[in-house]
């Protein structure tokens, strides 16, 4: 991806960051040229930024390699400017693993801060009174600056156990009450009581600060989306891919036309193809892809020449929340489904959608 940049593999992982990390030193910059700071104390403000990215990494890869020892591997650790993410290629599903994969980022903070703790003097910093304190912690500077660092990491840690998703808190509160609840009322929980800190800090952070109230929006909503997700799969648990797919749809040959493609669109609800040849599936038809070919290359152009020919395949006696979280992790999310290597169906997210509210309001 062009947006981020690579930073190498460590341990296997790639490492990398989001360019709008790039903002935060842009920030700084702005902060210590507005309080007219010198050139050294933009350096330390900058080194202060990196070191603390640093431990941040750190936290991420307590997740990830903790992920590895339950059988869980990680996408890539991403740094954004709010923080980094270790995108695992699953949620574990036993509240055990996820107590243990949760804990494990905070804690590699506290191992760093009681490191930092036998080379700072946090005695002299508590024993000064509020002026002194006031000309030695005004900005960061060389002397200081393992002070801020060790400050730092507790403040990651108590930041991160907020009870709240997407915070680490918020897993760790979640599987410990899915160890006696299950996991769909632990979520449910779990997500009410996110939303209901996101609303304190929200108004709290209206009044004192403006970050805290931006904070708040995200955690609001990944409460929200967790909680939405993990219901919709707790719907979808016991059912397979051939009881929500497509059944009645078109399929459209190579060598016909663009211009025949937009006429079944417009005829029917069906928007994206399966394209045959020979009783073997050619490639997917995408409508985005159509409209863009429509433009260069005209009605009369053949779908042959317009169609993705890199698809997934589903099989029907696959469970659909598999299928679920592929369609939702995709770009595309449309795909062919087969019996027996014959294609039997089609699958995308409105008629999974279609199934969530017939289940939900029927018990179908
Ligand atoms: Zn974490």
């Amino acid at each position: 991806m062009s947006s981020s940049l690579n930073l190498g593999n460590y341990a296997g992982i790639r490492v990398q960051i989001h360019w709008t990390f790039w903002l935060l030193f842009l920030f700084i910059g702005f902060l210590v040229y507005s309080q007219g700071g010198s050139w050294e104390t933009l350096f330390w403000h900058s080194l202060f930024i990196i070191t603390i990215f640093l431990c941040v990494v750190l936290h991420e890869f307590g997740h990830a390699l903790t992920a590895r020892k339950f059988g869980i591997g990680t996408r890539n650790i991403t740094l954004l400017p709010i923080g980094g993410v270790a995108n695992l290629k699953k949620v574990p599903e036993n509240p055990k693993d996820e107590f243990w994969i949760a804990v494990a980022g905070p804690a590699v903070n506290i191992v760093i801060a009681g490191f930092l703790f036998f080379f700072v003097s946090v005695d002299t910093y508590a024993s000064m009174d509020a002026e002194t304190l006031q000309e030695e912690l005004g900005s960061i500077t060389s002397g200081n600056f393992l002070f801020y660092l060790f400050m730092a990491n507790i403040a990651l840690v108590l930041f991160n156990m907020i009870p709240a998703f997407p915070m680490d808190g918020g897993r760790v509160f979640r599987s410990l009450l899915a160890m006696k609840l299950g996991r769909v009322e632990a979520t449910r929980i779990a997500a009410g009581l996110g939303k209901f800190l996101a609303v304190f800090f929200f108004l709290f952070g209206l009044f004192y600060n403006i970050l805290l109230a931006v904070i708040a929006v995200f955690i609001w909503f990944g409460a929200h989306s967790e909680n939405i997700m993990i219901q919709q799969i707790d719907m979808m648990d016991g059912y397979k891919i051939r009881d929500a797919m497509i059944t009645e749809f078109s399929v459209l040959h190579p060598d016909k036309s663009l211009g025949y493609a937009v006429d079944r669109i417009l005829a029917t609800t069906e928007q994206d193809f399966i394209v045959m040849e020979q009783d073997r599936i050619a490639g997917i038809l995408y409508m985005a892809d159509l409209a863009a070919a429509l433009k260069t290359r005209g009605r009369n152009a053949l779908i042959r020449d317009v169609i993705d020919t890199d698809f997934f395949i589903l099989k029907t006696d696959e469970p659909l929340y598999s299928a679920y979280r592929k369609l939702k992790r995709d770009n595309r999310n449309f795909f062919p489904v087969t019996e027996h290597e014959r294609l039997v169906g089609v699958l995308d997210m409105n008629n999974i959608n279609e199934f969530l509210t017939f289940r939900s309001a029927f018990d179908y």
